[in-house]
């Protein structure tokens, strides 16, 4: 894809966020939830991923989260997981901010990740938490107790400490790019907005106009892996004379 003039040169900002939602994933093979093979067509949340669902039948809702564990653990990162992975080896300060649970940013590399909704690969119990690429995950410990999933189900409240750093991190940011999130599930749709309180520059990759699209300083219609390859292309060089 020739390189779309509109696209920032990452080496110009001193402190990006990467606010990544499920089609940043897509092009590994994770299905985002909605639109096209959308996972909730098969699965209504209400039986297998809430906290009521999980009190009344643990079971259940670990047959389907295996299930997913099993779908997204064969799952690599793709080339825009590693892009930007580089891209926070490269440049002064990068930080994630994802609504994914997959942990595919921190297996291409990415070391600064907030995770808003949680990981598909940590689960607690009162609180002890523990990390596990288990599939199938031994759920029910000897004591009877059963591991939760470590994820923000629906009804439940993001965790505040990530929402805090999350949020550090936007405000703080002279450039935010926005990649392949449908801008609908609050409070996440709204938090790249913040960023404009610090004058940053907002640029949005999606293939599809959302409901923040206009808040947007650049929109680029593309997928994930194509405008990020373009957008990262020449980091390891000097930065341009201006
Ligand atoms: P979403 O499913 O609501 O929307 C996905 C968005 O990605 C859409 O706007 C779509 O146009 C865009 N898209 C599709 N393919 C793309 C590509 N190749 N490149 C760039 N963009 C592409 O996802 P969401 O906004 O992240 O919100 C849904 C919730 O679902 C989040 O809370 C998230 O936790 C969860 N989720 C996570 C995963 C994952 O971990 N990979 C997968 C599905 C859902």
């Amino acid at each position: 894809m020739a390189r779309d003039p509109r696209l920032p040169d990452l080496r110009n900002f001193e402190r990006i966020v990467f606010f990544t939602g499920a089609g940043m994933s897509a092009e590994s093979g994770v299905p985002t939830y909605r639109g096209k093979g959308g996972i909730w067509k098969e699965y209504e949340p209400q039986r297998y991923a809430c906290q009521a669902a999980f009190d009344r039948d643990p079971e259940a809702v670990w047959e389907f989260h295996n299930y997913r564990r099993g779908l997204v653990g064969a799952c690599e990162p793709n080339a825009g997981h590693r892009l930007i992975a580089q891209a926070e080896a490269t440049l002064p300060h990068v930080t994630v901010v994802t609504q994914n649970i997959d942990g595919l940013h921190q297996l291409a590399g990415s070391e600064r990740v907030y995770e808003l909704h949680g990981s598909l690969w940590w689960v607690r119990c009162g609180s002890e938490r523990r990390f596990s690429r288990a599939v199938p995950f031994d759920a029910q410990r000897p004591d009877g107790k059963w591991w939760r999933p470590d994820i923000v189900w629906f009804g439940d409240s993001l965790k505040s400490e990530v929402v805090t750093k999350a949020i550090d991190a936007i405000t703080r940011c002279d450039l935010l790019v926005s990649i392949g999130t449908s801008a609908v599930v609050y409070p996440a749709a709204q938090m790249p907005l913040l960023a404009q309180q610090n004058g940053a520059t907002l640029v949005e990759i999606n293939p599809d106009e959302t409901p923040v699209s206009k808040a947007y300083d650049i929109c680029i219609r593309g997928t994930a892996g194509e405008v990020l390859t373009a957008l990262c292309a020449g980091l390891d060089e000097a930065p341009a004379v201006s």
